[in-house]
């Protein structure tokens, strides 16, 4: 049984009202708290949240934060998007007064079983993936966490026999108190996020902290092939890993095409690398976490086979757009740091067109340059970072400052040849031009879109 929390009668403050901050408190106030809620932006920014906090009977603050609030509460939830150590929240801490992330208050609630998937990169796909291999299963599934719905908005629909499958950020982590999934799941540690966590042990430190209140009887799936990840092994949960490069005495490996769960001398196949249908070793990797995690979570073999070989990917991670005079165009918008775009370029022998930039994120783009050495034709640097990229990319391949994504659709038109891959990866955050990477990747493929119907007009 998780601890609960009760809500009754206490004095809750939720800070900031996106959508998590908005369920946090609707929860609170259902459970008989007394919510105020916050957020420093005005009221027309969150006209919609508002209406409905006043209705279910939320006191507001909205427009800025005031401090005297911070140290009146009983209980003080942050949202992902807020930074854990501003000074209302330090001051609260001072005074003693907790304050949690809305996982820690969805954990004390959520029935049923929590696999709780974090890393740097492959959240997404691997938590899609493994929910989407525990439904092929009939095992009772939901799906959350930072990757859509709010854990406390499952809070209603969880029962015992259920598994909670959730991707959970490093911000999440860093206010956490109890938290204690099941099964966690830590995919890779590569440097992200350096402009909010400051250093990389530190950000480091937040991501494990997803086994910090694990148990002997819980599990912790690790990736066996990161030396970051094995350096910091947690010390009290049952250990199983996976390994796209060696077989591991317990958790997932390749062999002979196949991958195989080992643990205690025995062996089962689960799927087959034939079986994945997505682009690039990194989603091998993806693959094999999210095997291992669906296995341990209740998923059977059979069933893993055909999850696997029914998952067709997330929209926005290496997806494939179109083909346009024998060029394909693929989105990877999501690629927002270094790592990922390297991946996101691993996955195509070239030549490539590859669209880089937004804005930094602190990291040096360097680990980029041998790659695209070898396999791209040109890249086009696009938003705030192109100077600092064209810097670190020094004479390694040719580049264009674009500026703008129609900008270098147009200039990749020029120069692509029947045969290449125009890839979106941009190694960067999408704030400097869009919305959010979303945003980012759905003007992409309208342009690609755009493109295509006027190549159809010209030859009609
Ligand atoms: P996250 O939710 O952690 O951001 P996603 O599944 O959304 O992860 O993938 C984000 C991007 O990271 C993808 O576009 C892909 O290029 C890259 N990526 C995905 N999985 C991995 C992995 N296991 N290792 C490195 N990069 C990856």
């Amino acid at each position: 049984m998780r601890p609960g929390f009760d809500l009754d009668g206490k004095r809750v403050l939720v800070v900031g009202l996106a959508r998590t901050g908005l369920v946090s408190a609707l929860f609170s106030a259902a459970y008989g708290a007394k919510v105020t809620a916050t957020d420093e932006r005005p009221i027309p920014e969150v006209a919609e949240a508002a209406e409905k906090l006043r209705v279910a009977g939320v006191k507001l603050e909205l427009g800025g934060f005031v401090p005297q609030t911070f140290l009146e509460q009983d209980l003080i939830v942050v949202s992902p998007g807020v930074p854990a150590k501003i000074e209302p929240l330090e001051n609260a801490r001072a005074k003693g007064i907790p304050v949690w992330s809305e996982i820690e208050l969805a954990w004390r609630f959520l029935r049923g079983k929590l696999v709780a998937i974090t890393g740097s990169n492959g959240k997404t796909t691997t938590t899609s993936l493994v929910a989407h291999i525990l439904k092929t299963s009939n095992v009772p599934t939901l799906i959350g966490g930072n990757i859509g719905t709010p854990l406390l908005a499952l809070v209603e629909t969880s029962v015992d026999t259920s598994v909670t499958v959730a991707e959970i950020s490093s911000f999440q982590l860093e206010t956490i108190d109890s938290f204690r999934p099941e099964i966690g799941v830590l995919l890779n540690l590569t440097p992200d996020h350096l402009d909010r966590h400051i250093t990389f042990e530190e950000y480091a430190g937040a991501k494990m902290r997803i086994f910090e209140n694990q148990l002997e009887k819980d599990i912790a799936l690790l990736n066996a092939d990161d030396p970051e990840v094995t350096r910091r092994m947690p010390a009290k949960p049952k250990i199983f890993w996976f390994s796209r490069q060696k077989r591991v005495a317990t958790g997932a490996f390749l062999r002979d095409n196949q991958i195989i769960f080992r643990h205690e001398g025995s062996e089962v196949e689960l799927a087959r690398l034939a079986d994945i249908q997505l682009r690039g070793q990194h989603n091998v990797e993806n693959v094999l976490a999210s095997c291992a995690a669906a296995y341990l979570a209740g998923a059977v073999p059979a069933a893993i086979a055909a999850g696997v070989k029914s998952f067709r990917g997330v929209e926005h991670r290496l997806e494939f757009v179109a083909e346009l005079s024998g060029v394909q165009y693929y989105n990877d918008s999501k690629a927002t740091n270094v790592d990922a775009a390297v991946k996101a370029v691993e996955a195509f022998p070239g030549p490539l067109v590859v669209i880089l930039g937004g804005r930094d994120k602190g990291g040096p783009y360097a680990p980029l340059r041998e790659l695209l050495h070898e396999r791209a034709r040109l890249a086009l640097l696009i938003g705030e970072s192109a100077e600092k990229i064209a810097a670190d990319l020094g004479d390694a391949v040719p580049f264009e400052n674009a500026g703008t994504l129609q900008q270098a659709l147009h200039i990749a038109a020029r120069h692509v040849q029947a045969g290449d891959t125009v890839l979106l990866a941009p190694a960067c955050s999408s704030f400097d031009q869009f919305e959010n990477y979303e945003h980012r990747g759905r003007v992409f493929k309208e342009l690609v879109t755009q493109m295509q119907s006027a190549t159809a007009t010209e030859k009609g």
